[in-house]
């Protein structure tokens, strides 16, 4: 049986070498806990090679931090509901404005705009089907998910996604590293693994165009695309689940006390519109490849 369908070549093509990034933690400039030279050590010390400090209402600035090993690149939780992040941008927009206002007045200072914590939010599909200038979701926001059990967005990404909406999805920690906050959310439970060069501007190309995934440990290692095939090679786990919107999809199992370090989208599999991987360790930690679409 031969697929009817061809992938367009996606980002997640690439491997080789990543940089590991967050875009989502608080310092004492809002509502977080450490300062911000000590919230970059803390990521540091967790493995993190780039960072932007979203502090609410205001960018902390963080590229003066940047050195041969760490990319610091200024950022902001706008505030407003429902909320944006900005990556890149020299400052925030009145939170009074639309979401579609908000990404509109991000993007045109050059920034890369995330849709905060949509479950957290309340938000429907059709708010951000209808923003032309959002560029993602956060798909994981860890504070969310420990503190609130609401951190999850996968659900939602596939309901925009499967409207025809291209969105990336990212994975953050919102950390706010703040004994005074009712839940002390750390560093290093969700972030982006980034294909670029240690620099601002090849980091903000690869995040417009979705040349990273986003996870809690797992890696994708090697992807290969040819005509309606998708092929992966990854770090050990117990399941790939393949997913698309609707009632199709498909999960490879591990089988008993073994891993699975590849996986291939079964020749049966008809994706409506897109295809998106995840990964599941035996820990149950996840990781979340970008949507592979469907060309034409
Ligand atoms: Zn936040």
């Amino acid at each position: 049986m031969k697929s009817d369908h061809a992938f367009e070549l996606a980002p997640l093509t690439l491997s080789g070498p990543r940089i590991k990034a967050g875009f989502h933690c608080h310092t004492v400039n809002s509502d977080g806990g450490l300062s911000p030279e000590d919230t970059v050590k803390r990521y540091r010390s967790k493995g993190y090679r780039c960072l932007g400090i979203t502090d609410h209402r205001c960018v902390t600035p963080v590229s003066g931090f940047s050195d041969d090993g760490f990319l610091g690149i200024d950022s902001v939780e706008n505030g407003g509901d429902p909320d944006i992040i900005g990556v890149d941008v020299a400052s925030g927009v009145p939170v009074e404005l639309s979401l579609v206002e908000k990404a509109e007045a991000l993007a045109a200072q050059g920034g890369f705009t995330i849709a905060a914590h949509p479950t957290y939010c309340g938000v429907l599909p059709e708010d951000y089907v209808n923003c032309p200038n959002l560029m993602a979701l956060e798909i994981y926001n860890a504070y969310c998910d420990q503190a609130y059990a609401n951190g999850l967005a996968t659900e939602l990404w596939d309901m925009v996604l499967g409207q025809g909406k291209r969105l990336w999805g990212v994975a953050g920690d919102d950390a706010h590293l703040n004994p005074e906050k009712g839940y002390y959310s750390d560093a290093g439970f969700g972030w982006v693994e980034i294909w670029a060069d240690l620099s601002r501007e090849s980091v903000l190309s690869a995040l417009k165009r979705g040349m990273f995934f986003s996870t809690q440990g797992p890696t994708f290692e090697r992807t290969a695309i040819e005509g309606g095939a998708i092929r992966i090679e990854c770090s050990p786990v117990a399941e790939v689940r393949w997913r698309t919107y609707g009632h199709t999809g498909f999960v490879d199992h591990a089988a008993p006390g073994a891993s699975l370090t590849q996986s291939a989208l079964p020749e049966w599999f008809r994706p409506a519109g897109f295809v998106r991987i995840e990964l599941v360790g035996h820990d149950g930690r996840k990781a979340w490849s970008n949507p592979f679409f469907v060309r034409g």
